[in-house]
Formats: C-alpha cells, structure tokens, sequence
C-alpha cells in the first residue's frame, strides 16, 4: 500500500468543518509553527510593501511608528518559542485582517487609470489558504475580504475601474473558496488514511507513523518486486535517550519520540518508507536511489532536525545516530540481512562518537 493521499477526493461542506477541527487537534504542533511563520512572513512582506507605497504616495502612510511596533512584536514573539495555538490563531486572523484594510485604503487612493485592488487581488486568495487552519475562519475571512473591496469600489469614481474591481473580488471569492476547499479536502483526506493505517493495526500507536510489521512487510514486498533497483535500509536510533527519560521523565521521552517520528518521516519524504521499530529505534527504507549523495541528504535532515528539538531546559539535548546498508540494482541481500548490516553501521557509530552517520561496507 502507498503511503499519502494520492488524489483529492471531495468532501462535504459539513465534514469538512467539523474534521478541520479534528485537523487541528491531531497537528497541533504543524499548525502553530506554520502559523508563526506566517506570521513573520507576512508582517516582513507587509513592511516591504509600506517602504515600496511610501515612496509613491509618501504622505498616506506616515505613521510609521504602528508598522515598526507590529513588525518587531511578530519578530521577536514568534520566531522561536512555540506559542499557544489560540494565540496564533488569533494573532494571524488579526494581521491579515490588517493587511486586508491596507489593500481596502490602497484601492481607493486616486490613481490615475488604474486600480491597484485588481492586483493586490491574488494575494487575497493567498493568505486565507495558508494561515487559518479551521476551515469556516478561513472562509469568514475571505469574504470580509470582498465585502470590504466591494464596499470601497462603490466610492470609486471611474466606472470601468467599479466594474473591474467588483468583477475581480467576486472571482478572487470564488477561488479563493474552490482552493480552501481543495486544500481541506487533501489535509482531511490525509487524517482519515491515517486513520484507517491505525485502525488496521498498521501505525504505531505513540507516532502515528508506519510501526515494525508494516515497515518489514512493504520494505520486503517493494524488494521484491523491484529487485534490480538501488535501494537502501537506514536505521535511526536516538543517543543516550535513557537520559531523556531519567532527566525529565517518561512523558517527555514520549514527546521527544513523538518529535523525532515526525522529523524522520519529513526527512524520508513521501516515496520513501518510514516507521518505528520500536523502543528509541527508527527506520527508513530508501526505495531508489542514484549517489550515495541521496542518501547523506536525508541522513543530514535528520541529524540538524533532531538537534533542534527544544528540551525543558540545557542538560540534555537530543541527537541520533545513523546506520546505512546500500544496494545497487546489480546486488542483493534478504531484507533480514540488509538489516543486521545497517545494525553494524549503527553499532559502529554509537561505539566512534555518535550523533552521526555511517555507510556499512564489508571491510
Ligand atoms: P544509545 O546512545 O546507546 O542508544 O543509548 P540509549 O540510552 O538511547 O540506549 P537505548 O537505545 O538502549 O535505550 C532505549 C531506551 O528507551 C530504553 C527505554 O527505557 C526507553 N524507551 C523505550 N520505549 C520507550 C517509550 O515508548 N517511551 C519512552 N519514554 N521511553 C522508551
Ligand atoms: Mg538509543
């Protein structure tokens, strides 16, 4: 079975709303860190945006020293520490409703001939999509946005602007909800095959990723049937993770799999197959590759991406160590051996240092 959702199916207005929520709950930590980089993307681009309209119109927005505060604020508050998701939440809503009014102001400054709404236009499709991860808010938005257009096009002067301006919102609406939908769809559609792997006994029950069976079972049945490919065994075994444990606490070992789970199977990218084996123990069956250089990139993600995992406090920090068993096509091994030789990577590694990653090779 393929891992992911291979096409969007439709789903229901209702189902959708009520499984956005359920969305949220399952991905809490995604949805805060995305919006909190939204956050800083969008109040950094706004600010660009304020420099480049002040040198055309330079006496509309003076008050320069409200963009300034707001820009330093989603600087400093958002770009390291996870916020609550309420907060997020709110604060995104807020900065694009903010945005929004800038593009309300700026579409009926008195340009000579043209319309600046009509460009700024896409960019109301944009935010709504990526930054509010519940579904009606995402919606609500969007048309507060074209009310708020339209309401403003009815000062404008100009006819043939009017017109060009109400014909762009209503069609900038009615994409913007036709993406949302699409988009809530693939991410419910997404939950609801994790769902079904679980509840056939195939992911494991702390990270929701593949766990040992399911793992040994599609690696072998891949090998199998593509017996002259290159492909790879990556085991992932976390450093000194008895200290975790010992330090903070089983629930935060728990966290702390929970968080390099995610990062491997980000790293193993959607082609690739990544499960537990169990215990601090993960793997990675690499289905093709070409150099070796495929192989140390995803080994490399995960060693800088286990290191940021942000811990209680300075004593302990996580780290893994890697061990790699690597056919090309013209070799083969039994899935059982390809495992032993990735295992004498690992050994080797954890016995010369750690945190790294070792290729197994005969010698
Ligand atoms: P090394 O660098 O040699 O790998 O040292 P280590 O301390 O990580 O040693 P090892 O991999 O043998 O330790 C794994 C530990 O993981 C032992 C066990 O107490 C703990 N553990 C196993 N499963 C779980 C789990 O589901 N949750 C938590 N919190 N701890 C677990
Ligand atoms: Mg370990």
């Amino acid at each position: 079975m393929e891992k992911g959702v291979e096409r969007t199916k439709r789903v229901k207005y209702g189902e959708i709303n009520a499984l956005s929520k359920k969305y949220i709950h399952d991905n809490v930590d995604e949805v805060i860190i995305t919006n909190q980089r939204m956050i800083i993307t969008l109040s950094v681009l706004y600010f660009l945006v304020l420099i480049a309209y002040n040198i055309i119109i330079p006496i509309f927005f003076s008050d320069w020293g409200v963009h300034v505060i707001v820009l330093i604020i989603a600087f400093f508050r958002y770009r390291k520490k996870q916020r609550s998701l309420q907060e997020v939440q709110a604060v995104s809503a807020i900065l694009q409703l903010y945005v929004m009014a800038f593009l309300v102001i700026v579409s009926v400054v008195p340009f000579e001939k043209e319309q600046p709404a009509v460009y700024f236009a896409p960019i109301m499709i944009g935010m709504p999509v990526v930054f509010i991860y519940s579904y009606n808010v995402a919606i609500i938005l969007n048309a507060i946005e074209t009310v708020a257009i339209v309401v403003v096009s009815f000062f404008v002067k100009s006819q043939e602007i009017f017109n060009i301006n109400m014909f762009s919102s209503i069609l900038t609406f009615v994409v913007a909800w036709y993406i949302i939908h699409i988009l809530y769809s693939h991410r419910i559609n997404e939950s609801k095959h994790r769902e079904k792997l679980r509840k056939m006994g195939m992911t494991d029950k702390l990270t929701g990723i593949y766990n040992r069976a399911a793992t040994e079972s599609m690696s072998q049945e891949y090998m199998q049937e593509n017996r002259d490919t290159n492909f790879a065994l990556m085991i992932i075994d976390i450093d000194e993770f008895k200290s975790v444990n010992d330090t903070y606490g089983h629930q935060t070992g728990d966290e702390v799999i929970q968080h390099v789970a995610k990062t491997i199977e980000t790293a193993a990218g959607p082609d690739n197959i990544a499960g537990r084996m169990g215990g601090d123990e993960f793997m990675i069956f690499i289905k093709t590759w070409e150099t070796q250089d495929d192989m140390k990139k995803i080994a490399a993600d995960i060693l800088r991406n286990a290191k940021k995992i942000e811990m209680p406090d300075d004593r302990v920090h996580v780290s893994c160590s890697i061990g790699v068993c690597a056919l090309k096509g013209d070799e083969w091994m039994e899935y059982d051996d390809m495992f032993k030789c990735a295992d004498k990577a690992l050994y080797y590694i954890k016995e010369h240092g750690k945190s790294s990653c070792a290729f197994y090779s005969k010698k």
